[in-house]
């Protein structure tokens, strides 16, 4: 088993996501923060909030 995972987590609802149905994408702004975005937060088009920049995006 690996020790060491990264825990994608969801910018939407702050909740840790599974990788399946998930997305994650650099922040279109700062480029620094990785955005993550559950399969249902996606679903239902939940913005998100770039917690580094405060960039907030669909
Ligand atoms: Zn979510
Ligand atoms: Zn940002």
């Amino acid at each position: 088993m690996m020790a060491a995972r990264v825990e994608l987590r969801c910018t939407s609802c702050g909740r840790a996501v599974p990788a399946k149905g998930a997305v994650q994408f650099p922040c279109p702004q700062c480029s620094d923060a990785v955005i993550g975005r559950c399969a249902r937060c996606r679903d239902q088009s939940v913005g998100y909030v770039c917690p580094k920049c405060g960039f907030s995006g669909p």
